[in-house]
């Protein structure tokens, strides 16, 4: 998906583009009342809208919206090839809308226009899609029985899902929950972060413009503290389909003991290992990925390969093109401009604390390479950094920088690397370059990884799972497995006489 556009239509684009800023309800906006939280774009520092501040009260009308439809049956007792049909057009739907989802994501949390055109916006519709076309693909199962009974096994939908999402893909990260959750024939509630909250209410709206019946896809903004703990601890939600930090990801599995024991995933935070062998077959592909895998999407990525473990008798070149490449390769600017390739940071909260880790780094003695500065820029902008020398004891090494930040630490052989990429209370993605078959084999083996590349980075389709080992998470995102963790499995053993 590209675009003709110049930086100046973009903007009057955004400026001339009218919103919702409220939730979306039982199949209609529901306009913001008195209570409203500010939102502000990263780029400039500008209060940009002000949106609904939802509360529990919020929550239950949505819920119990969600419910109604769930029981009357309006969506999950539709023929499955119409809820496929309906799904589809909803996915045409967002194509068709990408320049409004485009600007909103690109206003509220700073990502390039053009990343917004050419990955997100295709690989929501892309995940409608793959799903969509899985609605009439769940079958159940007969048993082998003895000849008294006749025992057979239904999948079923749970009932209302709760998706709460971050901000670093908004339209995507939502599209991933959302989209195996509606395909099984459940009910949505969807809490959107407080820092990207615009774009859930587009798609709520297409989706009732494509067909979906009222109370199927809900949206309710507000603070993850009110809203998301109520959504969390709501008796009348199934599962809870969460991505975000760690810290907050443990919280749904309190918030879930403490209410009714929904089902709950975790897609949580990451600090992945990326391993550079001696033997690897073309060192300038394997830099060029390393520096896309840390500052692209500005490092505000849950697998992001922000450890590289390079091989000692090839650390001194590698980093040397690193340098080489990756100093330029990413320049900070007006992310409305479809030239650039990285935004600032979320919000300046955020920003200082990327720029608090920089120094960590710095006191703790790693060697900073390049950037480790903010440009002279308005908004939250941080420069591309490589640190070298690290030791993977260091803060920039054991935490989630969430940040352009590269840490680079030498390492003496697989056996050491692989020692070094399992140290971690992460467990998202790792990746391994080799010419060796065996080295490779035995790395995909012994890295606690969900996610593993050889020879690549962060490569896939709609089939891979998604998520991870550890305090990554539980659950996986994207393929069948993602699809059946919505439903539930009903026996139905029918005695013969
Ligand atoms: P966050 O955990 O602060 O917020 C995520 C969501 O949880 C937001 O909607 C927020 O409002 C809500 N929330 C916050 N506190 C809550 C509470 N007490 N109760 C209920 N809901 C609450 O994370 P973030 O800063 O928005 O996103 C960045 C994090 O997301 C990073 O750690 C990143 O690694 C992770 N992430 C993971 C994946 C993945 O697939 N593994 C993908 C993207 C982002």
């Amino acid at each position: 998906m590209t675009t003709a556009l110049t930086t100046s239509e973009w903007h009057a684009r955004a400026k001339a583009l009218r919103y919702a800023t409220g939730h979306f309800i039982d199949g209609d906006h529901v306009a913001p009342g008195k209570a409203l939280f500010p939102v502000i774009n990263p780029a400039t520092g500008e209060r940009l809208c002000e949106v609904a501040a939802g509360t529990a009260a919020d929550i239950d009308r949505a819920v119990a919206s969600g419910r109604r439809a769930f029981a009357n049956g309006s969506w999950r007792r539709m023929a499955p090839r119409d809820r496929m049909a309906i799904l589809c057009k909803f996915a045409d739907l967002i194509e068709a809308n990408a320049e409004r989802f485009a600007i909103l994501d690109t206003l509220v949390m700073g990502k390039p226009i053009s990343d917004m055109l050419n990955i997100d916006i295709p690989s929501a519709a892309l995940t409608f899609k793959y799903f969509a076309e899985l609605s009439d693909k769940m079958d159940g199962s007969v048993t082998a029985t003895a000849s008294d009974a006749f025992h057979y096994i239904l999948r079923e939908p749970l009932g209302v899902v709760g998706c709460i999402v971050p901000w670093n893909y908004p339209l995507l990260m939502a599209s991933w929950k959302v989209a195996p959750a509606l395909a099984a024939g459940n009910s949505v509630v969807l809490k959107p972060a407080e820092q990207s909250p615009l774009s859930a209410l587009l798609m709520a709206e297409l989706f009732s413009e494509a067909g979906g019946p009222p109370g199927v896809f809900n949206v309710v903004n507000g603070m993850g503290e009110t809203v998301g703990s109520a959504l969390a601890l709501h008796p009348n939600v199934n599962k809870i389909a969460f991505t975000g930090s760690t810290e907050v990801g443990k919280l749904m599995l309190v918030y879930a003991g403490q209410s009714n024991m929904k089902r709950v995933s975790l897609e949580c935070g990451g600090k992945s290992p990326q391993i550079f062998l001696r033997d690897l077959a073309d060192m300038d592909r394997a830099v060029t990925y390393a520096i896309n895998g840390i500052f692209g999407n500005m490092g505000e990525v849950c697998n992001a390969g922000s450890r590289l473990l390079i091989d000692k008798p090839i650390a001194g070149e590698f980093i040397e093109r690193f340098i080489a490449k990756g100093k330029t390769a990413y320049r900070p600017g007006d992310p409305l401009d479809p030239s650039t390739n990285m935004g600032p940071m979320v919000t300046a909260s955020h920003c200082a604390r990327v720029v608090d880790y920089i120094g960590r780094g710095k006191k703790d003695g790693a060697r900073l390479e390049f950037g480790g500065d903010t440009p002279n820029l308005p908004g939250n902008f941080v420069n591309p950094t490589l640190f070298s020398g690290v030791n993977n004891r260091m803060t920039i090494a054991q935490e989630e920088i969430f940040g352009p930040v590269a840490a680079a630490i030498e390492v003496d052989g697989i056996e050491e690397a692989l020692a070094i990429a399992n140290d971690s209370i992460y467990g998202l993605a790792a990746s391994v370059w080799t010419e060796n078959l065996n080295t490779a084999h035995k790395a995909v083996r012994d890295l606690e990884a969900g996610v593993i590349w050889v020879n690549c980075f962060d490569h896939g389709d709609m089939t891979q799972p998604f998520g991870g080992y550890k305090q990554s998470g539980q659950g996986r995102d994207k393929c069948l497995e993602s699809l059946l963790s919505y439903t539930q499995t009903k026996s139905a053993w029918i005695h013969l006489g």
